[in-house]
């Protein structure tokens, strides 16, 4: 099994990377470097640095920090010679994951950019159907409840914390994966909320007839949907593309396996030396924090 160090022990870290660390067979999770989070029975540091220093035999090292303060650990990492595996967003900035991606390829390690809702089950099926397909149109409807999935975690609402496109580059991520045609924004309403630097609630409209909605204030079901029209008949995702419809038949439901499927890929990609850096549902969010039209509305507390 390959030694691996997690960053950031937090929500997703708790959540998702480390119950599937301990379920698979290609990884030993080695370390934990975190301010406060620790692991039980896996040994902790505090300071990066040193647990570089002292644990060569770390080869990966997985980061599940906020996208802002990642850059500064996958340029150490990959300085110092190891695979890195980085959450989404990928970063901060298009400019800094371009940087990471020439050192990677520079140092000869494997720098992967993540993007779990692209495991969903029905994704993969979704992509395929589409290939041949004639897209009339597509949209995205993903509400969720911030204070439920991000509770009190200040930096989504600071600068760089992507406000409501945390959540909604995950929807991003599977529409550039299964369309089978070029798109662009065209224009995007933001709503920030009067006491904070990111929007909480979105709507975009791409060339193509892809549109979006996507808001952080929806309380009780949460909607994770993706609709594509198509000249053969409707394609629909649901539950973050969990489950995948058409013309109203269930074709795939989903196991929830997202994580484990990236830790297979990332053990398939150290093995064969590649990197795997895909900036695009970044590129389009980008172009929203760009294009977007400000809109405040009311003040949002925790
Ligand atoms: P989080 O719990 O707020 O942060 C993860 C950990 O990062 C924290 O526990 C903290 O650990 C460390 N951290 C935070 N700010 C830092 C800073 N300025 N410098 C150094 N370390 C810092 O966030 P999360 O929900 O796990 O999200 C982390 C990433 O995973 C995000 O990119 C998010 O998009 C992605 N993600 C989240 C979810 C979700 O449901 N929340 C789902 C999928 C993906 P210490 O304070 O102990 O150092």
């Amino acid at each position: 099994m390959t030694p691996i160090c997690l960053v950031g022990i937090g929500k997703i870290a708790v959540d998702q990377h480390v119950p599937t660390i301990a379920g698979s067979d290609d990884w030993n999770l080695a370390a934990t470097v975190s301010r406060a989070g620790t692991v039980d029975g896996v040994p902790s540091y505090t300071d990066f640095d040193q647990m570089l220093v002292e644990r060569p035999d770390i080869s990966v090292i997985s980061l599940c920090l906020p996208p802002v303060p990642r850059y500064d650990y996958a340029a150490k990492a990959i300085a110092a010679g190891r695979h890195v595996m980085l959450e989404k967003p990928p970063g901060a900035t298009l400019a800094e994951v371009d940087a990471l991606a020439t050192m990677a390829q520079a140092a000869g390690v494997t720098l992967y950019t993540t993007w779990h809702s692209r495991m969903a089950k029905g994704v993969a099926p979704a992509k395929a159907w589409l290939a041949d397909k004639e897209v009339t149109g597509a949209h995205i409807n993903w509400k969720e409840d911030v204070r439920r999935w991000h509770p009190g975690q200040e930096w989504v609402f600071a600068p760089g914390g992507m406000g409501v496109f945390d959540p909604g580059s995950n929807a991003i991520s599977i529409i550039t994966e299964i369309l089978p045609m070029p798109f662009h924004l065209r224009t995007a309403d933001l709503k920030f909320p009067a006491n904070r630097d990111t929007p909480i609630a979105a709507q975009l409209q791409w060339t193509e007839n892809v549109s979006g909605d996507f808001d952080w204030r929806q309380e009780g079901p949460q909607s994770w949907d993706i609709t594509v029209e198509t000249t053969a008949g409707t394609l629909n995702l649901h539950d973050g593309g969990d489950r995948l419809m058409i013309e109203g038949k269930e074709i795939a439901a989903g196991d929830n396996r997202e994580y484990p499927a990236l830790y297979d890929r990332m053990a398939e990609l150290v093995k064969n030396g590649a990197s795997e850096v895909d900036v695009s549902p970044m590129i389009h969010v980008a172009d929203a924090l760009t294009l977007g039209k400000r809109i405040i509305v009311d003040p949002f507390h925790f």
